[in-house]
């Protein structure tokens, strides 16, 4: 009945797997939870609540990533590098929607084909660290690894891993979830408005006259489905976006695994796609472990340090099947190093066959400190990787099928560069972010509009 579980029954239910089979294998990233009892209590709490999505619309996003593999489409993949529990308020919400909106409207506006968006929403709360401890006055402290697991708060009590932020990981997801599931329906009316819009910062671009008439010919459209099909207006209103988190806590991730009625095989169903970190993707460890055994299609992170044999086990053992859509490969090797590492792989997916959809995370490989130390990016290192990412593809014959970007739909100051031309001066004045710097609203739109010529490059 389900074409895409027509698969065999091994693959589906792999052989001694089960959503907590993680445990016997060795695991990074996830600190021990000092209070076992408490842990127990929560997990099974969590794994009798509702779920926040379905599998049909996992089995939706799947097929549509096959078409972004398949050249047809563009994935769209952005939001915050963290989300936190405080940020869960309308406005936020509203904001990432809207950027990311506008974002797919340039791009499918200049690349004429169909743009597939994914936030880093509902759910992106736990963060890997590269070190376990900071000092602060004087005293060492755990890490700050995401409100999924501990508080920000620089205090040593604050940072002990607490099982009952699993529960409110569930319930601030579920907040968003709802909240953005109804502007997607119906809330986003308003925005062929030109208010809605900022035209003005790109003033001092040299695309200014280009950017101006794109945004003018996109209200244009919007009015003229508004006018010829008013009462199907819906069509324009109506949007679709999916959820993704990195699967890192995988007492969260695997409370939520769940089978399904009529269904085979396991979901996922607190978002609809999982990504595997770049510091969690050893082939014998427990977040493998865990992706190999569920349905939802699965972002894996690929960094300089890769190894290219083990990253072909990698991906064979989490798609035996060569499944299309299910595995989205997302590289980061940074502006200076993608030259020397990206063709290699991309030769060999192009040799194995495997039916991958490629993304470009520009911002995790081009991430350095100011003087005064705070953590940034430069748009200019970012497009940059884009660039190269996009020619390296073309010149291997392969399709670059999406962008995974760190961004917010405010007006933080956590990126120099743009066409505001934000400096390092600067930064203090709005730094939001708990994690990395992300893109603040102009620079991502200005960073879609700058994708989509280098599109039609
Ligand atoms: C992230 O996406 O926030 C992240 C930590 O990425 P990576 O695993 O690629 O370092
Ligand atoms: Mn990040």
């Amino acid at each position: 009945m389900f074409k895409e579980d027509t698969v065999s029954p091994e693959v589906v239910n792999p052989k001694d797997w089960s959503p907590v089979s993680w445990k016997d294998f060795p695991i990074k990233q996830l600190p021990d939870y000092p209070n076992q009892e408490e842990l127990e209590k929560v997990y099974k709490e969590l794994s009798e609540y509702p779920p926040l999505i379905t599998s049909w619309e996992v089995a939706a996003l799947k097929k549509k990533l096959a078409d972004v593999a398949a050249g047809k489409s563009f994935l769209l993949q952005g939001g915050d590098c963290a989300e936190s529990f405080d940020d869960c308020k309308a406005p936020k919400v509203v904001n990432l929607l809207k950027v990311l909106l506008q974002m797919s409207f340039i791009l499918i506006h200049e690349m004429g084909i169909p743009v597939l968006r994914v936030g880093r929403i509902a759910g992106q709360y736990a963060k890997p660290r590269s070190r376990n401890y900071e000092t602060v006055n004087g005293q060492k402290i755990p890490n700050y690894r995401g409100d999924l697991i501990n508080s920000i708060e620089p205090k040593l009590e604050a940072r002990i891993p607490d099982p009952n932020r699993l529960l409110e990981g569930y319930n601030k997801s579920a907040l968003t979830l709802n909240f953005l599931r109804a502007l997607a329906d119906e809330g986003f009316a308003d925005l062929h408005h030109p208010e809605y819009w900022e035209l003005d910062f790109m003033k001092q671009n040299t695309y200014y006259q280009e950017y101006e008439a794109m945004v003018n010919s996109i209200q244009k459209a919007v009015g003229f489905m508004e006018t010829i099909t008013p009462n199907e207006f819906s069509t324009v209103q109506k949007v679709n976006i999916y959820t993704s988190h990195e699967g890192l806590n995988l007492h969260y991730d695997s409370a939520q695994t769940r089978k399904v009625p009529r269904r085979d095989g396991w979901y996922n169903l607190s978002t609809h796609l999982v990504w595997l970190g770049n510091r969690t993707r050893e082939i014998d460890g427990a977040h493998v472990e865990y992706l190999r055994g569920i349905r939802n299609p699965i972002g894996i992170k690929i960094g300089p340090n890769y190894d290219l044999d083990e990253t072909m086990q990698l991906i064979e053992k989490l798609n035996p099947i060569h499944e299309a859509g299910k595995i989205v490969l997302i590289t980061r090797f940074g502006k200076d190093e993608v030259s020397e590492k990206l063709p290699k792989l991309i030769q060999n997916i192009k040799r194995e066959g495997m039916p991958v959809v490629w993304s470009c995370d520009p911002m995790h490989g081009n991430t350095f400190s100011t003087d005064s130390n705070i953590k940034t990016r430069n748009f200019d290192d970012i497009i940059e990787e884009i660039r190269k990412t996009f020619d390296i593809h073309r010149s291997q014959g392969s399709y670059l099928g999406g962008v995974h970007l760190e961004l917010t739909g405010d007006n933080v100051t956590e990126c120099v560069g743009g066409a505001r031309g934000l400096g390092e001066g600067e930064l203090h004045q709005n730094y939001k972010s708990y994690c990395d710097p992300r893109l603040n609203y102009q620079q991502s739109l200005e960073m879609a509009f700058l994708i989509a010529k280098e599109w039609n490059q």
